[in-house]
């Protein structure tokens, strides 16, 4: 079977390092988005869209879209993100643009048509490092941006993410709008590294995506009451701070017993002095699950088990929702030709749920959506040390130019 014209890998390559020298450091990737070092990632994706004789179009939420017309449409959408964390690492979101870049490439210099429109895009803003947003431009697109939460956002430095947006040429109340493409689009697919250790435990190369965990955030605050630590016996405290200490590690196990994960990211005692028992207390918990049914569970273990530690220790408990998000599973039909793909380019055949959120999840919302996954080395991301081997970025990358090439020669169901 003939796949289209093959993606050049090393040229991917090429075009990552380049991308790398131009807004990277000793410190890692500067790509905070809507910053100096942001643009100057989009003007050389810019450059290299005209290469191609491509023009990079914006829409309404700051999304970069470059389109190779096909002999039909709608447009197979190829993509992720330039923006990056702080000191991040050089591959985060920009191998997926880059290697869409490589799949027009490909079709543009065999000088054919795609037999279906292929297009490029960059989201806006996917790692929300700068006001707390993730997934900012994906959402719009999807329509689950909800302008007025964010209306009061500000940076680090105190500026409005109103003002921010304004110089980047995005009106905050127009955003949604960008809503309005979805139905010049069929299907999305994203190249990404897993940003975590199992691939290269595995030996393996790439891997299908079937979808993106659920979350769960919640903050557990304790009050019991402060006293003098030398004067107030073991059996008359109602020690806060070891009620929270209990509840982290209970929520540790709760992770391991429904096979997810969990986390106690931040604990604070107050007063926080080593003379004093903790009067109060908090922790924020993150529960991660793919299943819905074992998110709840997880959640309810929690709230169960924090509130018997509570009591025993004589202690208040409130508990307060931060933030949660269902689990979102892609496309059965996409996830199968990924899977496809990835063992013919590489004889890896595994199937990974994704831990971390991605644009794809946003896009999977509204249209049929699938991801591959490269190998992260030691499973490092949002780090200077994030990298992948170079056989492996070959190789995931050939993995994905296959998946595009077959989606938009044929398999896509009308939407
Ligand atoms: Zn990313």
């Amino acid at each position: 079977m003939s796949d289209g014209p093959a993606i050049d890998a090393g040229r991917v390559i090429a075009d990552l390092r380049e991308l790398d020298r131009r807004t990277g450091g000793p410190d890692g990737a500067q790509r905070l988005c809507w910053g100096e070092g942001w643009r100057a990632a989009r003007s050389l994706l810019g450059e290299l869209l005209a290469e191609l004789g491509l023009e990079a179009e914006r829409d309404e939420a700051g999304n970069l879209w470059g389109s190779l017309e096909g002999e039909g449409g709608p447009a197979l959408a190829i993509g992720s993100h330039l923006d990056s964390v702080p000191d991040g690492g050089w591959l985060d979101g920009a191998l997926g643009v880059m290697a869409a870049l490589g799949v027009l490439r490909a079709w543009s210099e065999a000088g054919v048509a795609p037999p279906r429109t292929l297009t490029l895009v960059d989201w806006a803003d996917e790692e929300g490092a700068r006001f707390g947003r993730s997934l900012f431009g994906s959402s719009a697109f999807s329509g689950t941006l909800a302008v007025d939460e964010l209306r009061g956002l500000r940076d680090g430095d105190g500026r409005p993410i109103g003002d921010v947006l304004s110089e980047n040429g995005v009106e905050l109340d127009r955003a949604p709008r960008a809503g309005g493409r979805r139905g010049e689009v069929a299907a999305y697919v994203e190249l990404h590294i897993e940003q975590g250790p199992v691939l290269e435990a595995e030996g393996l190369r790439a891997a299908a995506v079937s979808g993106c965990v659920g979350i769960e955030r919640h903050r557990f605050r304790f009050a019991g009451q402060a006293s003098h630590a030398g004067t107030t016996p073991m059996d008359r405290r109602r020690d806060a701070g070891l009620a929270a200490a209990e509840a982290a590690l209970r929520v540790e196990e709760i992770g391991r017993r429904h096979g997810g994960v969990s986390t106690t990211g931040a604990l604070a005692f107050e007063p926080g002095i080593p003379t004093a028992v903790a009067g109060q207390a908090e922790l924020m918990v993150d529960l991660r699950h793919p299943e819905a049914g074992e998110l709840a569970a997880m959640l309810g273990d929690a709230r169960a088990e924090v509130e018997a530690i509570a009591a025993r220790r004589g202690c208040e408990l409130e508990m307060r929702p931060v933030w949660r998000i269902d689990p979102i599973r892609f496309d059965p039909e996409l996830v199968a030709a990924a899977r496809q793909a990835c063992t013919e380019a590489t004889g890896s055949d595994r199937v990974l749920t994704s831990g971390a959120l991605h644009d794809a999840a946003e896009v999977a919302r509204v249209l049929p959506a699938a991801m591959v996954f490269c190998p992260s080395a030691a499973g490092i991301s949002h780090a200077k040390e994030e990298d992948t081997f170079e056989a492996d970025l070959v190789a995931g990358i050939e993995a994905f130019g296959l998946l595009a090439h077959r989606l938009v020669r044929g398999g896509l169901q009308p939407t």
